[in-house]
């Protein structure tokens, strides 16, 4: 049995499925030429967010019986297609939560205190104590849009902080420690600090819009670090550059890689290039969920 890797994965992964018996052909950078003329051969696979399994991966794939996705969000498998052929679709869905709900309370504290802007105003030689008084988080409201596991995980942390934390998500019934709220719009009108822990679907399609964007409290703050597109990017900008938001913090975007994306030219504007799941720990967690995933789906 033979195993294609065509995303980078932690090595103590790969030789897991090794110890186990299957072949390890490791190409993280694959082409998506090669991966349509090589894939026949393969009994399972294994990608993170950059290859594309789509319809002429899955109809070329006559051997296939798994897709291993390190990481959480699908978006980049044609899982329905997948399905209709008999391949399984399994991703590793809580190893990164504890890494992001970090990155998510980082950029509270981010925004709070303009820690990025002023590390450069003190790289460009200033001294400016005056332009950087920040707020306190204690007692802020934070407003999550999605309480799966990111969404609690980044909620505890803030409550811990002394934030009081309120949610809106229609598909849950509670959320541990958390007020959940039942529209939308009440969380908009009631959150300092707005953050998104949604898949990307058509319900959540630009689901901060320009309308949202009006709701919203005075010098609100927003945090994306769950997938782009759940934003509307031209209603943020005008929003930050209107004051109606006062920061944002972004790790997700529309369209990815953004390279020169025109929110940066915004200095109340930080963020990342989808880097939330980018820890040690959490790359070796989904390292050794991908492995066991590999192995049960071949082995039983
Ligand atoms: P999850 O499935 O546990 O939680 C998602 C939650 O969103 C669910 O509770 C669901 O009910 C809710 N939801 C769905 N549609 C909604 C809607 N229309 N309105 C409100 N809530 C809705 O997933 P998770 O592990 O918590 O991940 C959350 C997001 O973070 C996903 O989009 C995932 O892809 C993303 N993510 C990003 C990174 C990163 O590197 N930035 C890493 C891992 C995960």
């Amino acid at each position: 049995m033979k195993v294609l890797i065509c995303d980078a994965t932690a090595q103590a992964a790969l030789d897991m499925i090794s110890e186990a018996g299957i072949e390890v052909v490791n190409k993280p950078d694959i082409t998506p030429e090669e991966l349509l003329e090589e894939i026949s051969q393969y009994d399972a696979m294994v990608v993170r967010s950059r290859t594309q399994v789509r319809r002429p991966v899955i109809d070329a794939a006559i051997k296939l019986k798994a897709i291993v996705r390190g990481g959480v969000g699908l978006d980049n498998i044609d899982v329905k297609y997948a399905g209709s052929k008999g391949i399984q679709v399994l991703n590793t869905p809580t190893a990164s939560t504890a890494a992001v709900a970090e990155l998510t309370v980082g950029y509270i504290f981010a925004l709070a205190r303009h820690i990025p802007q002023m590390t450069i105003s003190m790289e460009e030689g200033e001294w400016a104590k005056k332009s950087f008084t920040g707020t306190e988080i204690a007692g802020k409201t934070l407003g999550l849009v999605g309480v799966g596991s990111i969404g609690q995980a980044s909620g505890n942390k803030a409550n811990a902080l002394g934030m009081r934390v309120i949610a809106y998500d229609p598909y849950v019934t509670s959320a541990h420690g958390i007020e959940l709220i039942e529209e939308l719009d009440d969380l908009l009108t009631r959150a300092d600090y707005i953050s998104l822990h949604v898949p990307y679907t058509e319900e959540t399609h630009n689901i901060l819009d320009a309308d949202a964007f009006t709701k919203m409290k005075d010098g609100v703050n927003i945090i994306n670090c769950g997938r782009g597109g759940t934003i509307d990017e031209d209603a943020l900008f005008k929003a930050l550059e209107s004051g109606k938001v006062a920061g944002a913090a972004l790790d997700v975007y529309t369209e990815e890689p953004s390279m020169g994306h025109k929110l940066y030219t915004l200095p109340q504007v930080i963020g990342s290039p989808h880097i939330g799941a980018g820890t040690v720990e959490a790359k070796a967690r989904v390292g050794t969920e991908v492995a066991k995933n590999v192995i049960n789906a071949l082995k039983g």
